[in-house]
């Protein structure tokens, strides 16, 4: 008997506190660590790990737009399964709240020579505000 190709991916998105997404899509672009990873049904199975950045894909034709911040994602053929710590749909993304968090985030950064400040910290708290910000923008096309 042929195999039956999958048209669509189940996707769900999980963080510790809740389920972001449980759809049906025809795509998912990932924020690999690596770089942007595009997904359509069949793909090879892949399991890598992600870095904030915006996850999108397409449901009934439209595109939706999820800021996640560090994870997992496991792809098979026909479902990919997004376990992150954190993730917003992009009409939840609270733009004044990530504004401060990338000021703060800068302010500190600007603050190389104090030791008192982990630069490590304020890097990620930056990648996670410019992760929203650009998340955030996606409504706006
Ligand atoms: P902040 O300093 O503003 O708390 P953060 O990057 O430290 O930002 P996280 O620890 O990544 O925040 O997230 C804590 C919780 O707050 C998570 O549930 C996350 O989804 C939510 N969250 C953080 N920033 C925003 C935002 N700008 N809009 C909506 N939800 C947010």
């Amino acid at each position: 008997m042929a195999d039956v190709i999958a048209t669509e991916i189940r996707l769900d998105i999980v963080t510790p506190d809740h389920l972001v997404a449980h759809d049906s899509v025809s795509g998912v672009t990932l924020p690999g660590k690596t770089g942007y990873l595009g997904i359509l049904p069949g793909h090879a199975p892949l399991l890598t790990e992600l870095a904030p950045g915006k996850l999108t894909y397409m449901r009934d034709g439209l595109p939706h737009g999820v800021c996640v911040t560090w994870g997992f994602a496991e792809v098979l053929p026909d479902r990919v399964i997004v376990l992150v710590q954190t993730a917003e749909r992009a009409e939840e993304i609270d733009v004044e709240r990530a504004e401060r968090a990338k000021q703060r985030a800068e302010d500190r950064l600007k603050r190389f020579a104090d030791p008192q400040i982990d630069m490590e910290r304020a890097h990620e708290a930056l990648r996670r505000a410019l992760a929203r910000l650009e998340t955030a923008r996606h409504l706006q096309g």
